[in-house]
């Protein structure tokens, strides 16, 4: 029976067996043409996916990615509010995980601007979701006071709200049960250093915070009703952490370097709610307010598909040797794995059930691919995520700005390798984009295997990681320098 992936591509499957073990000079070059076409068979790249996403799941550091860092201020401005925008549209916490994250984009086109958002899953918002979200369109167009939209946003994303307030929390050691009362001035303020106190003169000032009360103090209030935050909690509660997490964030500058960075990326979080609520207000009013034409449309991605793979880690990789037989069969999780990578993690012998989905950020990017197509393709593609993308989303928005002019931009990856992560289908003229992310997949486990088989060439193989990834920091910056001009 053909598979997924066949049918997308439209050929069949060559599984065409190397017959020389693979050095790492070699991955480079002439084998490259039989990885794409033997991980078009969707049990090869399935089981690959989760032997790899086990063997090294946190793959690379999360970061901004190479085109938000090349764009120009603007543009990181734009796809920061549409990063913003996604917030609005997230009504599941992370229990459906499928629904807790979504991406959006912005088309505008002859005095209209098209809206359009996607998350993981094909599933349709909801009646009262459609017209929660008509109406937020409405306050926007009316220029309704920031503080009234950001308590229309409250009831319909408050799970999600709530669970971004605990993370942070969680990052002080604090929960709904433990508030730590016994201890103050988390974030170390200190009234001798000028900048602290100037930060705190700032939000007395401007009525931030009260004129009796410290700065360290109103943080940890702020924690602690962080902490307490539920999706039971009132809108008024929630409301309140919101509105200092604005203030703390984007009011006075400082407190950043009060903090580690991901504890800063938490608080920017929490505040970017109100901050968007600005921007977005900003930019309909530019639009033309409550004459502006703007529309909202849900795209929806492949329904998700339920597949069995290998659970364990070794089982899964091994399926990779029955194709290419010069890779001998791992056989020993502890030396062969463990030892070259440390946070393998070994999984059961048996088979296991994943929902394979295609991530948002692809299923807008498609979109916004294929309105460009018929107009300029030197405009650059602007994605917005509630959430840094995985290392496979990064990897194939980087093979496809390697012939995209104007390149399609994401703000972050958080560098992990997702499992069950769904291959998008090829928009017609892009087939090498879903070549390279499927010879990229075969070139790493190539490397598990040369590693596992053939210690003396460890130090010759590639390791699991971004040196491995295909990037042409030239090309690539060339191409954001045309997007940005
Ligand atoms: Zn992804």
């Amino acid at each position: 029976m053909a598979s997924t992936l066949e049918q997308q591509s439209g050929t069949p499957v060559t599984r065409q067996h190397v017959s020389q073990p693979v050095s790492s000079q070699r991955l480079h070059n002439e084998d490259l043409i039989h990885y794409h076409q033997a991980l078009r068979d969707t049990d090869l790249f399935n089981n690959c996916l989760h032997g790899l996403s086990n063997t090294s799941f946190h793959h690379a550091e999360g970061t901004d990615t190479i085109l938000y860092r090349l764009a120009s201020d603007d543009m990181q401005k734009h796809v920061n509010m549409l990063d913003g925008l996604a917030l609005f549209l997230i009504f599941r916490g992370r229990d459906k995980k499928d629904q807790s994250v979504v991406a959006t984009g912005m088309i505008r086109a002859a005095g209209t601007v098209n809206i359009v958002y996607a998350n993981n899953s094909s599933r349709p918002s909801s009646l009262e979701q459609r017209v929660y979200i008509y109406d937020l369109i409405e306050k926007f167009k009316d220029q309704d006071p920031v503080d009234d939209i950001l308590k229309h946003i409250i009831p319909f994303c408050k799970e999600k709200m709530a669970q971004r307030c605990k993370n942070l929390a969680a990052k002080f050691n604090m929960n709904s049960t433990t508030l730590r009362e016994d201890v103050s001035n988390f974030y170390g303020v200190r009234s001798d250093i000028a900048e602290h106190a100037e930060m705190e003169t700032t939000l007395r000032d401007l009525n931030w915070i009260q004129k009796t009360t410290s700065l360290s103090k109103a943080l940890d209030t702020f924690l602690r009703f962080a902490a307490k935050l539920t999706r039971l909690s009132t809108i008024e509660d929630i409301f309140n952490v919101l509105y200092l997490a604005y203030a703390f964030t984007t009011i006075t500058p400082g407190i950043e370097k009060l903090v580690e960075p991901p504890i800063w990326r938490r608080m920017r979080k929490i505040g970017d709610y109100r901050k968007t609520c600005i921007c977005v207000r900003d930019v309909v009013r530019t639009l033309g307010g409550s004459r502006a034409t703007i529309t909202i449309e849900q795209l929806f991605p492949p329904d998700e598909v339920q597949h069995e793979v290998h659970n364990s880690t070794l089982e899964a990789l091994n399926t990779w040797s029955k194709v290419f037989p010069s890779n001998s069969p791992l056989h020993d999780f502890e030396s062969q794995i463990k030892e070259h990578y440390p946070n393998a993690k070994e999984g059961q012998s048996g088979k296991m059930k994943i929902l394979f989905s295609q991530h948002c950020e692809l299923t807008v990017a498609k979109h916004l691919l294929q309105v460009k197509t018929t107009r300029s393709l030197l405009d650059p593609i602007e994605i917005g995520c509630s959430k840094a993308s995985c290392f496979w989303c990064d990897l194939y928005l980087t093979e496809l700005n390697r012939i995209l002019p104007g390149g399609a931009i994401t703000s972050a990856t958080h560098g992990n390798l997702c499992d069950g992560w769904m291959m998008p289908q090829a928009l017609p003229s892009y087939e090498t984009v879903n070549r390279g992310v499927l010879d990229y997949i075969g070139r790493q486990v190539e490397i598990v295997f040369a590693r596992g088989n053939d210690r003396r060439r460890k130090s010759d193989s590639l390791p699991l990681d971004r040196r491995a990834l295909p990037q042409d920091d030239k090309m690539q910056k060339e191409k954001s320098e045309r997007a940005i001009v």
